[in-house]
């Protein structure tokens, strides 16, 4: 093992002489992948304890709409009742040229195998999901329906590799409360199988012994520290980084210079931290999921997107994330949208976006728009020249989003970062970000150090790792929360079945 990185979040299990508490599996975070990981253990018999920094459980988890993003093995119950047939080797050839070469393919692999099985998992928790696709763009069902297209599975290249399957699962109800609906709906379950919940009380450091095996927790609560002992392991499930300000300038300088941090106040890393005293290795530190939520309305996707050369620079038919990647890769960040008016309607998830430019012919436009001269004249001509003929040479649009931009009025708007707003952070300009780096796991949960060892007795799971989900370019809604209740079950499963001390 890696001689010890940090000693300020680490101690000697022998320096202690009194544990408040003695348990089999410690878990540290009661978010989606920590209770996961708690009911798995529980299920097998072990004695669990959960810590929780905040007042309540549910993290990210409880904001989120808990999409999740799961098929292969034939399709997910939901799937087949819709006569929908995924295979997994189209899942896993979807995921692979998803999260390209920072893919794990370990875990996409057995994440492609047991994602069906996961979401009968799911259901069985008493999570409802209606037997409905919502097969519209769009980012997730305000209505009922359980199913949708959640990532760039019917886009190019995408649309190429693997046949187009509607993945994301989300709960049912009327509204966006999927987060809520499953956290209640477990945490129930975790009460039920007498798991012990320590609400306000944040792990502050692992407890190492002679052997280098983590074997339990210091803990603050009231003010005060806790021992707590774990016979079995300690499960990290604390999220991502991305609220801790001295993380994120480290690791991301660049995003923070025009991005927005999104999640919950306790995405402070303490986790990944809490690996890293011990020798954990962390990867993928600098990618994040970054959002550019252009539609709902999906007939937005019918513009063109515009970087400030004005040119174009992605297929508007890509999820949001990928929009959001390519778009902050343009110069300056800068990016519009061309777009006609009978495919004018405001954003749903964003603010209404300045119009730079409007006119009754594209040569009016580009008379206001800040292009330089004659490059918007080219750019909608050759875009037109093929739309008509349902092609995109340049980006592969589908044809389902094709069509010449030649019925006037049109207008420009000015989605650059720096003037982009979210409806739900308001006073903010830029897309919205969470972290996908953290610690190396396998596919087990088990964190591993610098020499790629397993570190005894120490597990991890869902953002406070590097999971599935590996970068905005390929993120699909619902690789965040499937990942981290599927990883978080493997994890707490290992932990339960570790030899005890
Ligand atoms: C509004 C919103 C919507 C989203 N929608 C989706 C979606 O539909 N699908 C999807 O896949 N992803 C979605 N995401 C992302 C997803 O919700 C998260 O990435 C995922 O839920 C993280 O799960 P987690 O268990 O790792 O962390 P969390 O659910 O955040 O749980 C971590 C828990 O650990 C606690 N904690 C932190 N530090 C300590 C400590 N030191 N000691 C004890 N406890 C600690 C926290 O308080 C928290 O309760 C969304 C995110 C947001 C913010």
């Amino acid at each position: 093992m890696n001689p010890i990185l940090s000693t300020h979040k680490v101690r000697a299990f022998e320096s202690i002489s009194h544990f408040d508490i003695s348990t089999d599996v410690l878990v540290c975070g009661y978010g989606g992948a920590g209770a996961a990981a708690a009911l798995e253990a529980v299920t097998l018999g072990a004695k669990v304890t959960i810590l929780e920094r905040a007042s309540a459980g549910g993290g990210s988890t409880a904001l989120s709409s808990c999409e999740m993003y799961l098929g292969g093995s034939g399709g997910t119950a939901l799937q087949k009742e819709l006569g929908l047939e995924d295979s997994t080797e189209n899942m896993l050839a979807y995921l692979r040229e998803a999260l390209g070469p920072y893919g794990d393919e370990d875990k996409m692999r057995c994440y492609a195998q047991g994602a069906a099985g996961h979401f009968d998992w799911v259901e069985s928790l008493g999570v409802p999901y209606k037997r409905a696709a919502f097969l519209e763009r769009t980012v997730v069902p305000l209505s009922d329906e359980s199913l949708l297209f959640t990532g760039n599975e019917k886009a190019h290249p995408f649309n190429t590799i693997a046949k187009p399957v509607p993945r994301g699962h989300v709960p049912s109800k009327v509204g966006d409360e999927g987060g809520k609906i499953f956290m209640d709906a477990i945490m129930q379950r975790i009460a039920g199988a007498g798991a012990e919940v320590i609400n306000d009380c944040r792990a502050i450091a692992l407890l190492v012994d002679k052997n280098n095996r983590v074997c339990g927790v210091i803990a603050k609560r009231d003010n005060r520290e806790i021992a707590i002992r774990a016979t079995r392991g300690v499960v990290l499930a604390t999220g991502g980084f991305v609220m801790n300000d001295t993380m994120t300038r480290q690791y991301m300088p660049d995003l923070l210079e025009y991005c927005i941090p999104y999640g919950n106040t306790f995405d402070m890393g303490d986790g990944i931290q809490l690996g890293q005293a011990v020798g954990g290795q962390t990867i993928n530190m600098e990618q994040a999921f970054m959002s550019f939520p252009l539609y709902p309305p999906a007939k937005l996707t019918y513009g063109i997107l515009l970087n400030k050369h004005g040119q174009r620079y992605i297929n508007e038919d890509a999820y949001l994330a990928r929009l959001a990647h390519y778009s902050c890769q343009q110069a300056e960040q800068k990016f519009y949208l061309l777009v006609q008016e009978e495919d004018f309607e405001a954003s749903h998830y964003l603010q209404r976006a300045a119009i730079v430019a409007t006119g009754d012919s594209i040569a009016e436009v580009a008379s206001e728009a800040p292009f330089p001269a004659g490059t918007l004249e080219q750019t909608v001509s050759y875009f037109n020249q093929h739309a008509s003929n349902k092609q995109d040479p340049l980006f592969h649009k589908t044809a389902e989003w094709l069509k010449p931009l030649n019925k006037p009025p049109f207008a420009l708007l000015e989605y650059s970062a720096s003037e982009m707003t979210a409806v739900i952070m308001p006073g903010t300009k830029g897309p919205l970000i969470f972290t996908l780096g953290g610690l190396k796991t396998l596919t087990t949960g088990e964190v591993v150090n610098l020499d790629n060892e397993i570190i005894s007795g120490l597990y991890a799971a869902g953002r406070a790792t590097a999971g599935l989900p590996r970068t905005a370019k390929g993120y699909a809604s619902g690789m965040s929360v499937g990942d981290a209740t599927f990883f978080g079950r493997l994890a707490g499963r290992s932990a339960a079945k570790h030899l005890a001390i």
